[in-house]
């Protein structure tokens, strides 16, 4: 094994060597002629003249060599269903899904929209597209109409697959109105909608539109589709971003650079060997799915786990249990979820032999000291942060525990992973900060590495104008993300640059306020906003949920717990820092992916319209706080 640094800096000094052998990661039906093109920046093409397909390398090329190795392993305990795929099995489920959507007038180009909920058949789909050069557009399940039309006319898809309904705490959620209110919304119709029926649901096919796919799967069990040779530069998929700070981007994704990134995270970052099992907790919806619950785990010949359900449904030890039944060796889920299982008994994560868990990979959002403290306790396996965006589509900070084994330090996702130039930015004058603990927006200098973004679908001005264009005198990609970095070179997020807040002249982030309050025992959770004040400026509110809530219905008691916490953020950052106000409340308002809705947050605690809500997992959430704050 090289050393890391070694290894960071050939990636930084020699791209074109580093990545070149990188790309032996995966076959290539024709060799590139030119590793990297960055003529035009700030737009970068990988391995420029090679053709490859990204479903001939995550399923056809493991279905030859070990045919009967498992590859998709779904679960529901919605339907309590479980299903298993070998490597052989998935190929031929894909190449049937394949041969309907040629039917259906899908070709390489075309775009197929994905609205669906966690089954086989949306990983089916999703590799059938690349498998025929078709660009899929997943649109996480369960976004109401108005969302999913403005995403349709975004991506003008020919075809849109579906399934009658999608299952939520034992409930059943159904698709079909939805889709068809929100096609009849969109501006451009798709030619067909293609339905997985799932028996949950009664639903009405719309005549000469709507497929039933069992139907169609049918006329094609003995189909044959071989992969389509693809530009490396080929899109294969187009996705939104969460939404969490406005309108989501259109992150568009090339096919090659993809790959090969993906393939190279598995081996140097995630641990992942052929043959065993990987477990991503999030869904097909958002990136992790598409890059570590679909693509990374089949690139590296791994059986990847798909879950449908809850964390804590029918108790707290699921999860646990599939590690167990399946030996699970290598498992990525989100600090949100850890914070759900927080409030529950950790015994119920002892239960289960976790032997085969070699570490536990957390990202999506800042993982706060007390809540990676809680889980490495309870799993006593490494717990692994690491930092990343939907434009990136893998880690840009990491511990890469595959090169050389690396200490982690709890509240830091690590360091800049290979192929990327972080820096720390001032955001007003744009100077790099060289010292440790200066705090600055966490930028990248490009050429960007492979996987990364290519464009905004369709939007090259807004990728121009929106990433490359913040920081004044430079043209490097904002991260929009708050960071410093200690003397080691390990960095830290402190929130997104929009969530600072300015009190009485001191700017302190969100963030840094939000771990110290949730270092005090009874806090299971919080958010904290800055609200408008007269004197200060600003001043920080914050809402908490609390580990036990038992008395809390007392005034009496309330106060003292609030009094608490401003007593801790004192002792820890300084009256300045000193939340106004502490609310309790039972829930925080959050996207479908689980991030912190802080705007909407921020909006009604100043009285404000909260303005598009289209992402918003329990609009219930922020009702209860308006009431609580008499808004
Ligand atoms: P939008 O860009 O539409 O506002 P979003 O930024 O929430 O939505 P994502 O791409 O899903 O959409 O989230 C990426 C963001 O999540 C990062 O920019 C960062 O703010 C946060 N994040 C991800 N991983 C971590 C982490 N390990 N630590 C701290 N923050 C993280
Ligand atoms: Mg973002």
């Amino acid at each position: 094994m090289t050393d890391y640094a070694t290894f960071y800096r050939r990636s930084i000094e020699d791209p074109k060597g580093f990545w070149a052998e990188q790309a032996e990661l995966i076959d290539w039906h024709r060799p590139f002629d030119e590793v990297l093109d960055d003529s035009r920046p700030p737009f970068t093409r990988w391995f420029v003249g090679g053709q490859t397909n990204l479903c001939h390398n995550a399923v056809d090329r493991h279905a030859a060599r070990r045919p009967d190795d498992n590859a998709l392993i779904w679960v529901s305990t919605e339907v309590g269903q479980e299903r298993t795929y070998s490597y052989a099995q998935l190929q031929r489920e894909v190449e049937r899904m394949a041969a309907g959507l040629v039917e259906l007038g899908v070709g390489q180009g075309d775009r197929v929209l994905i609205y669906m909920p966690m089954i086989p058949e949306a990983a089916f789909a999703m590799l059938a597209c690349v498998r025929i050069g078709a660009i899929h557009s997943v649109v996480f399940g369960g976004f109401a109409s108005v969302s999913l039309a403005s995403r349709i006319d975004d991506a003008q898809p020919k075809l849109i697959v579906s399934a009658d309904a999608g299952s939520r705490a034992g409930k059943v959620v159904p698709y079909k109105p939805l889709l068809d209110e929100a096609i009849r919304l969109a501006k451009n119709k798709p030619r067909h909608v293609l339905m997985v029926d799932r028996g949950l649901a009664p639903s009405q096919p719309v005549e000469g539109r709507d497929i039933d796919y069992a139907t169609l799967r049918a006329r094609h069990l003995d189909s044959r589709v071989p992969c389509t040779w693809v530009d490396a530069t080929h899109p294969s998929y187009t996705l939104y971003t969460s939404g969490t700070t406005g309108t989501p981007k259109g992150v568009q994704r090339d096919t090659g650079g993809y790959a090969v990134a993906l393939a190279a995270s598995m081996k140097h970052i995630y641990l992942g060997n052929a043959g065993e099992t990987y477990f991503s907790t999030s869904d097909i919806g958002w990136v992790v799915g598409h890059s570590y619950i679909v693509y990374g785990p089949l690139l590296a010949g791994m059986a990847t786990i798909m879950y449908e359900g809850l964390p804590i449904r029918p108790d707290a030890a699921i999860w646990w249990s599939l590690v167990e039944k399946y030996k699970v060796t290598a498992m990525f889920s989100a600090p949100t979820a850890v914070r759900v299982l927080k409030k529950q008994d950790p015994a119920a994560l002892k239960k289960h032999d976790l032997s085969s868990l070699r570490a536990l990979f957390l990202a999506g959002e800042p993982l706060d000291e007390p809540t990676a403290q809680w889980i490495a306790d309870a799993l006593g396996v490494p717990i692994v942060d690491n930092y990343w965006q939907t434009e990136s589509g893998w880690p840009i900070l990491s511990i890469a525990n595959g090169v050389q084994r690396q200490p982690s330090k709890f509240g830091s996702p690590g360091i800049p992973t290979y192929g990327y130039k972080v820096k720390l930015v001032d955001d007003a004058s744009g100077e790099e900060l060289h010292g440790a603990h200066q705090k600055g927006v966490l930028v990248v200098e490009g050429p960007l590495p492979p996987g990364f973004m290519q464009t905004v679908w369709r939007d090259d001005d807004r990728f121009v104008n929106t990433y490359w264009k913040s920081v004044p005198g430079q043209s490097v990609y904002s991260s929009f993300d708050w960071g410093i970095r200690d003397e080691d070179g390990y960095y830290y997020i402190l929130g997104r640059t929009d969530d600072v807040i300015n009190v009485a002249g001191h700017r302190l982030g969100t963030r840094e306020i939000e771990e110290s309050v949730s270092s005090h025992a009874n806090v299971a959770e919080v958010a904290v906003v800055g609200v408008a004040d007269q004197l200060k400026g600003q001043v920080a509110v914050a809402f908490v949920v609390p580990k036990d809530a038992r008395g809390l219905e007392e005034p009496q008691a309330r106060l003292k717990l609030e009094g608490d916490i401003m007593k801790t953020v004192d002792q820890q950052l300084g009256a300045v820092a000193r939340p106004a106000r502490v609310h309790f409340v039972t829930l925080l308002p959050k996207t479908r992916s689980g991030k912190l809705l802080r705007r909407a947050l921020q909006a009604v605690a100043e009285g404000r319209d909260p303005g598009d809500l289209t992402t918003i997992e329990d609009p219930t959430a922020l009702q209860a706080i308006r009431e609580l704050l008499g808004r």
